[in-house]
């Protein structure tokens, strides 16, 4: 039975990996060219052993975004343990994940697979955030740049960014028109009253990023 169970997860790493042999030679040239492996470099960033992890399943069993990950939490645990940096790294799992934490509360383990998504999300931040989808990143720039210069968040902008970030033209195109003149989305929306203070905030994040070499590409 546990044969079975390990056999299936790692076929799934190896599928979101791409090919079988290929998979594996590339798998050992980047455990020997990279000082640390990604489950070691995981454990020095958030304190979480994802070598506790079984392949139980119950963390994807109980996320409510499972229907739309194609890389669902139990498969990027997987890849994690198997030293797939880059596919982990761009997996939708990470990248849909809405920190619920139901995963890590299911953990029979304390494996903690939201904290552990939060490093993945931090760490492909760092080093190349092109590794988001497109469209996740298309979201999170706009949405970001919303806050950043009214503090608040604008319905129909973040709409329209976004279609033109991602790619999507057309996406609400028939529909917003008749959603904004019913009322049901508001053109404008004023910025909040102490609005300077969010965009203090976000110049010392980014002061702290230039300090240590990150930043957000755009
Ligand atoms: S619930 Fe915990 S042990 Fe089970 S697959 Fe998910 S992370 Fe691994
Ligand atoms: S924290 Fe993320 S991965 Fe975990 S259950 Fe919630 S949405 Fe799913």
């Amino acid at each position: 039975m546990e044969s079975s169970r390990q056999l299936s997860n790692e076929e799934q790493a190896t599928a979101v990996a791409g090919g079988s042999s290929a998979a594996s030679g590339a798998h050992v040239a980047r455990t020997a060219s990279e000082p640390m492996s990604l489950i070691d470099e995981v454990f020095a960033r958030s304190g979480v052993n994802v070598r506790l992890c079984y392949q139980c399943g119950k963390c994807s069993a109980g996320c409510p975004m499972v229907g739309e990950m194609a890389v669902r939490p139990h498969m990027v645990m997987h890849l994690v343990q198997r030293n797939y940096r880059e596919e982990a790294l761009s997996s939708d799992g990470i990248w849909l994940c809405l920190t619920c934490e139901t995963c890590s509360a299911r953990c029979p383990k304390g494996a903690d697979p939201a904290r552990v998504f939060d490093t993945l999300r931090e760490m492909a931040q760092e080093t190349n955030p092109r590794l988001a989808p497109r469209a996740i990143g298309a979201f999170n720039r706009t949405f970001l740049d919303q806050i950043r210069s009214s503090g608040r968040m604008s319905e129909v902008g973040l709409a329209m960014q976004f279609n033109l970030r991602s790619g999507r033209l057309l996406q609400d195109a028939t529909s917003m028109p008749a959603l904004v003149s019913r009322g049901k989305l508001k053109v404008k929306t004023p910025p909040m009253r102490d609005v300077d203070e969010v965009r203090r905030i976000f110049a010392n994040v980014e002061a702290v990023q230039r300090t240590y070499g990150q930043g957000d590409e755009r």
